[in-house]
């Protein structure tokens, strides 16, 4: 399947960046774009905002989908012109990298810190490792 290999080609790119940035985009978000990269349901993380005109991606918001990234970036559709995403084998993984990508970036969308999902067991990795002496 197409799809996968350039998952796995782009996957062993940016491994060692994987945790702080997002393997794919950005592109504008409309709903052509997610469902041509997202038509598999799973879990993902996403970065929205908007193109500056040195081509960079301006992050205003940073969030996680726990079942369907394709449904909840459709969400942002009209609010944010620019999406970014990584796709997660895992819930778990995903809310590591939305700590991450909300740590490294500040995004002045994001009122408050991302909360762990329903019913798993995890801690985001960058405030445990600042509460640690
Ligand atoms: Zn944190």
């Amino acid at each position: 399947m197409q799809f996968a290999q350039f998952g796995k080609g782009a996957f062993f790119i940016v491994a060692d960046i994987k945790l702080t940035h997002l393997k794919w985009g950005p592109f504008p978000l409309n709903r052509e774009n997610i469902d041509s990269l997202l038509f598999l349901e799973s879990p993902g993380t996403y970065a929205l905002g908007a193109m500056t005109k040195k081509g960079v991606l301006e992050i205003e918001y940073v969030g996680r989908a726990d079942k369907n990234i394709n449904k909840s970036l459709k969400e942002f559709i009209g609010h944010y012109t620019h999406f970014a995403v990584t796709k997660h084998a895992s819930v778990h993984d995903a809310h590591e990298h939305e700590c991450q990508l909300y740590h490294d970036f500040g995004p002045p969308d994001n009122r408050s810190h991302p909360l762990p999902p329903d019913g798993v067991d995890t801690s985001c990795p960058h405030c445990a490792a600042e509460a640690s002496p």
